[in-house]
């Protein structure tokens, strides 16, 4: 299969990128190049905000019905290509393949499903007093995703911005640019009107800065690090464009000393190592209670065990590589480091066996970690599971919120009432109780420097509608 890719995708058509200059495109898992893909330019940025800011009038007027069945048949276009996304975000980011199906994909296309419900409401408006509040698209949204739910990111910005009436310039990251492909070969099929969905690949210093300095962008929704999103809501403080940012994390996963231990470490290490543990909510921090403390890291150490490095598409492989070598080098950094800052090596580490090729680290858990240390307080974006003991409900709390970062967490309590009063008091943008499922309509985003901005659900189409009162 050839995957290579050549062309943009620019009001309402495939076309050639205004160089010729190309990036790889690696398998993590055996370190080939499997494809390359156009290296844009500024010029193609200004192109396609071009074309997004001649369709906006016409979008913004359509009526909510007729977006919400252009949602429908994207919907329907990506779910004839399940297969094909899920094997993508294998081959170039190295999922295992039976976890991108169900959360790669299937993720997505649930997010992608409530935003054709939405879209067919439209914005609510109210009346306050003599007042007519209404809400109208903000304008042409610039979109830059990072590589790590490849699909997800991008459907978590392109449905509500669309269902909100807001055409759309979309860079995804370059490390995994495919599955943005076969997404726009859906949007292709789908048929939205030319400019509304706009595809421009490239690299973050050259195509993300042109879009998020373009004068033609209302809106810049990002998702990445912390520090690429400080650059971006600089650029665009210049002209007072809104910006949505989700970025990094250093999620708590609270063990009381009633919950049900052998539930909460075998579910906090699952989550912790997902995806690699290349997750923006990963509960990387595993607080117990003393008196629960040895136990938690021994079955929290087995449970680590038995997620093998291995091949992607081999059905029984639980860990896939990391998505590159920069990033497999900066975690081992992280472990050795986290080490040497008094750390105990519980199980994985440096010296664990891997498989001969890929960007492998294998799955770690460092019991003893100081809190104020660098493995306590960073995003390692790796298999790396840090466990603390905590005193009390109090000083988990106080352990929890000792964070730059504020995205997500959990509270795991056979009292659900302990549980709540600790979840209230977590500076975070989410928590999860007792292992609680995924909700799609919930409000997604951080609290201090995880970001600004919510994504789905009705809090995701604030972010695309302004709001305008008339005085009558
Ligand atoms: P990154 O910040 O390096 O890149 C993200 C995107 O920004 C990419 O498309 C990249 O090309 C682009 N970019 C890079 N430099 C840029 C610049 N100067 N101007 C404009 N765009 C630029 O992040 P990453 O390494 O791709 O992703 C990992 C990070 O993303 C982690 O820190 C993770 O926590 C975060 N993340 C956050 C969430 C969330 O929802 N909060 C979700 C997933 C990932």
């Amino acid at each position: 299969m050839d995957l290579a890719r050549t062309d943009l995708y620019l009001d309402g058509r495939w076309v050639p990128a205004s160089t010729d200059r190309t990036l790889p495109v690696h398998n993590p898992a055996t370190e080939q190049v499997v494809a390359t893909v156009p290296a844009g330019t500024a010029a193609d940025v200004d192109r396609a905000v071009t074309a997004a800011r001649a369709a906006f009038d016409g979008w913004a007027d359509t009526a909510p019905a007729e977006r919400a069945a252009g949602l429908d048949r994207l919907h329907a276009a990506l779910t004839a290509r399940a297969d094909d996304l899920a094997r993508t975000v294998a081959l170039e980011l190295g999922t295992p393949l039976r976890i991108a199906t169900r959360v790669q994909v299937g993720l997505p296309l649930t997010v992608l499903r409530s935003y054709v419900d939405l879209a067919a409401r439209g914005p609510a408006e109210q009346t306050v007093g003599h007042s007519l509040v209404v809400r109208e698209p903000a304008g042409v949204v610039g979109a830059i995703t990072p590589w790590n739910y490849p699909l997800h990111q991008i459907v978590a910005k392109l449905a509500p911005a669309l269902a909100a009436g807001c055409p759309v310039v979309l860079k995804p990251s370059e490390l995994t640019p495919l599955v943005a492909y076969l997404l726009f070969d859906a949007i292709d099929e789908a048929g939205f009107p030319p400019g509304v969905v706009n595809l421009v690949t490239g690299t973050g210093p050259e195509v993300g800065a042109a879009i998020a300095g373009h004068p033609g962008v209302d809106v810049v929704s990002f998702t990445g690090s912390t520090a690429t999103g400080r650059q971006i809501a600089h650029l665009a403080a210049d002209r007072i464009a809104r910006v949505a940012l989700e970025l990094g994390g250093k999620s708590a996963n609270l063990i009381l000393d009633d919950a049900d231990l052998a539930t909460a470490v075998k579910v906090g290490v699952a989550n912790a190592f997902l995806n690699s543990g290349q997750t923006c909510t990963a509960w990387t921090r595993m607080l117990v209670h003393r008196s629960r403390y040895a136990e938690a890291v021994e079955l929290a150490a087995r449970a680590a065990d038995g997620y093998r490095p291995g091949d992607p598409f081999d059905p029984d492989t639980r860990l896939g590589p990391l998505v590159s070598a920069a990033q497999r080098d900066r975690v081992r950094d992280h472990v050795t480091r986290a080490l040497a800052d008094g750390g105990r090596l519980v199980t994985g580490g440096p010296d664990a066996p891997l498989p001969e090729r890929g960007f492998f680290v294998a799955p770690t858990v460092i019991a003893d970690v100081d809190p104020d240390s660098a493995l306590a307080q960073e995003e390692v974006f790796g298999p790396v599971l840090a466990v603390l003991p905590v005193d009390d409900d109090a000083h988990a709390v106080a352990v929890a919120n000792n964070s730059r970062y504020g995205l997500a967490g959990a509270v795991w309590s056979a009292d659900e009432q302990r549980a709540l009063r600790v979840a209230r008091r977590l500076r975070t943008g989410a928590v999860d109780i007792n292992g609680a499922p995924f909700n799609p309509l919930a409000p997604f985003g951080g609290y201090k420097q995880s970001g600004l901005g919510r994504e789905l659900g009705t809090f995701g189409l604030d972010e695309f509608l302004q709001t305008k009162a008339i005085q009558r």
